[in-house]
């Protein structure tokens, strides 16, 4: 060939010197994001070629676009091909070479207004894309060919900044090569599977087709209709219409994503238009403990490229016990996270997704209220969480927040409370342990009141809560202030001398021992919790187990209730036989044993004092 080879040589602009070692140290952490920035230049490029295409600015060319990630641990690279417009030396230069300048924004503003949604699609903006290939390379080549024809070109760019250009170079077809030579800080990368890996975390749903190559892989008979295939689903499901997917489809796309194999309980799917313009797909998982379901996992879209999982500061955090996909093309993804917090889009785009989670659940609610309460254990945790941290949750969704019935049934606040009117008007009873609390409950429920279960930590905040949003409505478990509801009229007489017998038999002189008369005769005695200062005692326990030391800890005051209607509490009254003491501690103990597990001690005492009744017997 008789042409003329410019080899020239240079520095890129804008004092990169100081440029790249910040490039380095602020993205080192991340350094695998290298992978999505160069993949998803190559699909701007190919996006580009195609817009300009369907705007009639170029005829003659007709293409897939297609882009292929290769890597070759023998010659320590990594390649990034496409079939997009590709650049010319001074394309190379200008839009490459130059820091400052953002090709896509000159795209962008260049179209702007051609025709509607021109710029549609266009990845950009992440910051210092191209350069965060200096995170894993010490020197970067770019091979282009344009659209346009002309000299092809090849540019060396070395990690001090310095870069080597010739044009022309040895490339015949249209688009351009990424190839970065593999420093010692991305060894990692040149494993093929940990490459693969890394390209299927962030470029899964991308929409132009990634071919991956190992180019060391010795090609075995049979292989080739495999390399043939896409690693990426260009049109992932979020992006679809919802009137135009099925449930398969919705539980096919969670199983693949999620890798979870069970089926969601449900799912939404969400599309956000002007001026939110996201899109996503939010499941409710099958939750297997309570604890289960704090582990979910929101992955975050920026046109159809993965940025993140579970951002904090883009949804609430208690929607990331769900799991899901959103994308959010209009999110500015190149600003600090505080920004982001306090950037109004964000707050717009979780109001949206609360209004939308709680529509749902009422309609759920409203529509199959059977399946609805069938699915309660599995999204009560979600829903109560949800309705403690964001107060417009549970003004939306109260209505369909459940409370499971003691023995059988669910029921909501207003018609828990609608058929307590007559019995235990604005008091819900609740039980935190049903075995435990069993003769409490079967007290209440021969009273006809209904007993609902709150049996996990976050039961107790969520009670105050409920009390808190709903003026006038009282909580009470079961064994605290024994209620009017059990007790018959009339006046009840101090007795000091049931008093001192059992202080005696619980070997604790401050104990208080009130006087009663309960309507369930068959009962001499019961503890009862102030339920003020069992609630103290729950919320140190919580702190505890947060691992905050509160000092001491926080034990509620409780009294004992000696029912004076009752039999033997009436003989231990009128009578000074000698059993009285044993009979007195024997009491004590089963109304601490109706209460909770005894320790080793008491129930050594226990079981003492019980042979000994025995053998009075007998
Ligand atoms: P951004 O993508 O935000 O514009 P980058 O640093 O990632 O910033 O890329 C800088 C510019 O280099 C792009 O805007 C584009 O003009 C050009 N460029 C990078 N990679 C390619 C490619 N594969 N094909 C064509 N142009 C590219
Ligand atoms: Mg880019």
């Amino acid at each position: 060939m008789a042409e003329e080879i410019k080899n020239e040589k240079g520095g890129i602009s804008v004092e990169t010197e100081h440029i790249f070692p910040i490039i380095k140290r602020w993205l080192y952490s991340d350094k695998e994001i290298f992978l999505r920035e160069i993949v998803s230049n190559a699909s701007d490029a190919i996006t580009k070629l195609q817009r300009l295409i369907s705007l009639g600015e170029v005829k003659d060319i007709e293409f897939d676009g297609r882009i292929t990630v290769s890597v070759s641990k023998k010659a320590r690279t990594i390649t990034v091909s496409d079939n997009g417009l590709g650049m010319d030396a001074e394309e190379v230069k200008k839009y490459i070479g130059n820091i400052a300048l953002s090709g896509a924004l000159e795209f962008i503003q260049k179209y702007e207004g051609e025709s509607e949604g021109a710029t549609d699609g266009i990845i950009g903006h992440f910051g210092l894309g191209f350069y965060s290939a200096f995170m894993v390379a010490d020197k970067v080549d770019v091979i282009s060919l344009s659209y346009r024809g002309g000299d092809s070109v090849k540019w060396e760019c070395a990690d001090d900044g310095s870069y080597e250009m010739t044009v022309p170079y040895e490339k015949s077809e249209r688009g351009t090569d990424i190839v970065m030579h593999i420093n010692a800080e991305g060894e990692e990368y040149l494993n093929a599977s940990t490459l693969r890996a890394v390209l299927d975390k962030y470029c899964s749903f991308m929409p132009i087709e990634i071919y991956f190559v190992d180019d060391d892989a010795e090609t075995k008979e049979g292989d080739e209709a495999d390399e043939e295939k896409p690693i990426n689903d260009t049109t992932p499901l979020w992006q679809k219409s919802p009137s135009e997917c099925t449930d398969e489809e919705y539980k096919a796309f969670y199983h693949k994503v999620f890798g979870d194999f069970n089926d969601p309980l449900f799912w939404l799917h969400i599309k956000a238009d002007y001026p939110l313009n996201f899109k996503g797909i939010l499941y409710f998982p099958k939750l297997t403990h309570e604890f289960a379901s704090l582990e979910g996992q929101v992955k975050l879209y920026y046109n159809q490229v993965f940025v993140a999982d579970n951002i904090k500061e883009v949804i609430p955090e208690y929607l990331l016990m769900l799991r899901g996909v959103l994308d959010c093309p209009e999110l500015p993804l190149n600003v600090s996270r505080s920004y982001l917090q306090a950037n109004g889009y964000v707050d717009k785009i979780s109001a949206h997704i609360v209004k939308k989670v709680a529509d749902k659940i009422n309609s759920l609610f409203k529509n199959d209220r059977e399946k609805f309460e069938g699915m309660w254990s599995d999204i009560k945790t979600f829903c109560e969480y949800a309705a403690l941290c964001d107060r417009k949750f549970y003004d939306k969704a109260k209505g369909s927040l459940l409370m499971e019935v003691v023995h059988g049934g669910f029921v909501t606040l207003s018609e828990y409370l609608e058929s307590a009117k007559e019995t235990n008007e604005n008091t819900v009873y609740y039980s935190s342990d049903v075995e435990l609390q069993a003769q409490y409950i079967s007290m209440l429920e021969g009273k006809g009141i209904k007993v609902v279960k709150f049996a996990q930590m976050i039961d107790t905040q969520f009670v105050q809560m409920l009390e808190g949003a709903n003026e006038n409505v009282k909580f009470k478990r079961v064994d605290s202030d024994i209620t009017d509801a059990l007790k018959a009229d009339g006046e009840v007489e101090h007795s000091e001398k049931l008093e001192k017998l059992f202080r005696e038999a619980a070997g604790d002189d401050k104990l208080t021992v009130k006087c009663e008369r309960l309507t369930d005769t068959s009962i001499p005695a019961i503890l009862s919790f102030s339920e003020e200062s069992r609630r103290m005692e729950d919320m140190f326990k919580i702190y505890a187990a947060g691992g905050m030391n509160m000092g001491g800890g926080f034990a509620a005051e409780n009294s004992l209730v000696v029912n004076v209607e009752n039999p033997l509490i009436k003989k231990l009254s009128e009578s000074d036989g000698e059993i009285n003491a044993l009979l007195a501690k024997q009491i004590y103990s089963l109304a601490v044993l109706s209460q909770r597990r005894f320790d080793e001690n008491e129930m050594k005492a226990f079981l003492a004092a019980s042979y000994e009744v025995l053998s009075k017997l007998s």
